[in-house]
Formats: structure tokens, sequence, C-alpha cells
């Protein structure tokens, strides 16, 4: 999806094949979940509805650029990776953008290397109060109109996160945030929540089970506290602090799960106060799941309906959304995670990324030799087009079939339509 308004993201990301597959959808409501079908001769190759960029990442880079574009003069630093895709970082490395952090969150440069001079720009995670303090102790005054709006790349959707969770806390809930705890996003939703009430971190549903069990009186403070020491805010107490809660969640989380998490809690609540007293002690925010989150992986589980023979997924191996839907796809078929067309090594060997056990592996015999195949192509909200693009030409490659065969199926895109029951 390209949003109009950001156009200083480089031509150079988007790329021709994947373009003609959005054009094709281009005048469809947002709503329709219909892959489409590219055929090219006996290899079809499945599409989702939604794939690659979110507003929030495209709204970053647009910033990055034009703020290279406008100060060329100044040193530019980002905080950390502005988005979680190499291509995009390594770009603007090469035209002199600095990372303050790393990815692992280790500090790079320090603070006496950034005068009020420079330009930082903050991620679309967002960051943490804390290091916006350690910006203002180097110089760079992050609460000036110009640097919110210029400079501050935090996605919108992101920020409502932040503000629902100031405005619960501040009424007296308990925000439990769904996420992984070391993400950035998580951190910086952490920072600025904890400042307006107490708040825990939550991985998954099996946790939230466990903050559940302590509720309904199942589970012992020792015990709670054995689980999920350090994963609070300074002075919580599990004892008083899980009498109201509400969830919100790392936007990039799959958000049936984060729907299961406000689930298991909300029971759990219902059971200890009973149902006359629930609006109190639980809060309803259904509203701050990223739309765009939402709509990646509802299109990813409506590919699995076409029962692909596999799925290729493309994105950065340290990006949360790209790895959910590798989840999705896997539940129901071999799934490879790739951050590039070269990782296809040939049609015997893929290099790939176990998500589970976080290192590269090397397949053999992962693409079927015989003919006809499907195969589902999708990628992350953080990864730019053109890679999707390289990675469909090098698999219809793989069986002999090159740029001609390929637009040949660009002329007859289909949308696939869901087998009818008998
Ligand atoms: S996934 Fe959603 S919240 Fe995150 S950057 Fe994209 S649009 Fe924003």
């Amino acid at each position: 999806m390209a949003y109009k308004q950001f156009d200083r993201v480089p031509n150079h990301y988007s790329g021709p094949v994947i373009q003609r597959i959005k054009d094709f959808r281009q005048d469809e409501g947002k709503r329709s979940l219909q892959p489409t079908v590219l055929t090219v001769g006996a290899l079809e190759v499945l599409v989702p509805r939604h794939f690659g960029f979110c507003f929030g990442v495209e709204r970053a880079i647009h910033m990055a650029f034009s703020a290279l574009e406008r100060h060329p003069d100044r040193q530019i630093s980002l905080l950390s990776e502005i988005i979680h895709n190499p291509l995009v970082n390594d770009d603007l490395e090469q035209r002199g953008i600095r990372f303050i952090h790393d990815s692992d969150g280790e500090r790079r440069i320090e603070e006496s290397e950034i005068s009020s001079e420079d330009v930082v720009l903050i991620p679309a995670f967002g960051t943490t109060l804390e290091i916006e303090q350690s910006l203002q102790r180097s110089g760079i005054d992050t609460t000036t109109e110009e640097f919110r709006r210029d400079f501050d790349t935090t996605c919108p959707f992101v920020s409502k996160v932040w503000d629902r969770g100031e405005e619960l806390g501040r009424e007296g809930y308990t925000i439990i945030i769904h996420g992984k705890f070391r993400h950035e996003e998580t951190q910086a939703t952490h920072s600025h929540t904890k400042e307006h009430g107490r708040t825990l971190v939550v991985l998954n549903r099996a946790e939230a089970q466990q903050v559940a069990d302590f509720i309904a009186g199942r589970m012992s403070p020792e015990l709670f506290r054995g689980l999920f020491s350090g994963k609070w805010s300074e002075g919580f107490d599990p004892e008083t602090d899980l009498q109201r809660v509400a969830v919100v969640n790392q936007t990039t989380m799959l958000a049936e799960e984060t729907t299961e998490v406000a689930a298991v809690l909300r029971d759990a609540l219902l059971e200890r106060y009973g149902a006359d007293d629930l609006g109190h002690h639980f809060a309803d925010t259904n509203d701050t799941l990223c739309y765009a989150t939402n709509w990646n992986q509802n299109a990813t589980k409506a590919l699995l309906d076409a029962e692909p023979d596999l799925a290729v997924i493309v994105g950065g191996y340290n990006s949360s959304n790209t790895a959910h839907l590798v989840e999705i796809c896997e539940q129901v078929m071999p799934s490879f995670l790739i951050s590039a067309a070269d990782e296809l090594h040939s049609a015997d060997c893929i290099r790939h990324f176990d998500i589970h056990r976080r290192q590269y592996i090397e397949t053999r015999d992962w693409l079927p030799q015989n003919l006809p195949v499907r195969i589902a192509l999708t990628s992350g909200a953080s990864c730019p087009d053109v890679l999707m693009n390289d990675v469909l030409g090098r698999i219809a490659g793989f069986y002999g079939y090159g740029p001609e065969e390929v637009a040949l199926g660009l002329d007859r895109l289909a949308l696939h339509e869901p087998a009818v029951a008998v």
C-alpha cells in the first residue's frame, strides 16, 4: 500500500511486479481479504490482500528522507533502527545517518557525541522517556513543535496506545501491556504508561493465564512475584494492583492473542468480583489495536484457505510483526522467513530464519519439483516491496519462468475464489 502523502519514500523501495499487483486491487474496499493470484505458467503465486509497508512505516521513512533533504549540513542520527528492516537501515546509514543504539539497545554513540546542532530522529515504534531525557542532556529539545512534527516518527497508532494507557492509568487501572518485554515499542509503552499508573508486561496467553490465576486466588503472591518480578513498574504490588486492569498491546503482536489476553483477564475479574462490578475492574481497550497489523494478519489468514504448498515470508529477522505472519502460515504449511532473494540459494536449498530457535538454518528440498505448485508470498510491515518483488522473480526462475512469463501472468491477475462446499 502506498500512502500518497509520503512522497519522499524512495522509488527504489517499490517493485514493478508487486506494484502491478497492488494496482490491480487499488479500487477495492480494504475489507475484502481475498488473495490475489498471479499465475505464471503452472506456478500460482498467492499474494495476500494486505502486506508490506504499513502507514506508520511509510511515514517514518518519509520523515527520515525529508530530514536528509532539508538538513544536508547537519549530522542526523536515529535513536535506533527506524524500522526493523536491514535494507532501509543500511540505506539510511550509507546516507550518513548514525544509529545511537544498536538493535539490542546497546548504546553506540555517547551523550557527549551529540550536540544541539544535530538532528535526532525517534523511530516509528517510539522511545522511552528516559532516552528522551538523555537527548535533552545532549541539547536536543524533544518538546518543541518542530521536533514533534519533523523528527519524531513515532507512529500515531503507537501514541494512541500511550494516550489511552495514560488516561486509564489516571483512572486507577493497572495497564497490562501485551508485548515482548525487551522490544523497543514495549519498553517505550511501559515507560510512558508507568508515569501515570502501575504497569505489568505479559508475553502471551499463557502468561495472561498466570496473572488470571493470581487474580482468581489460585496462585500465591510468592509464586506470582517469582514469575513476573522485573516485568512491572516500580512500586507494583500484585496484591493491590491487579484489582482493576486494562490491556494494551505492542502494536505488532498478534491482535487475536491480545484479544485472548484481555478475555482471560476479564474472565478472572468476573470470577473474583462478579458481573455487576466488572466495569469497575476491567476496561475495554479494543480500540487501541493497530488496524494495519490486523489487516496484514487477517489477510495472511485468508491465504491459508487457498491451501498453498508452502509460504515464503519476506522481512527483517528482528521484526515482530513479520514473525507473527510466519506463525500464522506455519500452522498449515512449510513456511520460510527470508530477508532477501539471495537467501533462495537454489531450488534445492534455502537459507532462512527459524523464529523459534532464533537462528539461521538451511533447508534442502524446500521447493516442490513438480508443477503445478501454489506458493503463498507475503512480507512484513517493515519490508520494502522491492525485496518481495525479487523473491517472486527468483522463485519463478527456479521453475524456468522468466520476466516474459511473469508479465503474461500480470495481464491476467485474478482473485482467489474460495472453494464452494458441496
Ligand atoms: S504496525 Fe501499526 S502501529 Fe506499528 S507502525 Fe505500523 S501502523 Fe503504526
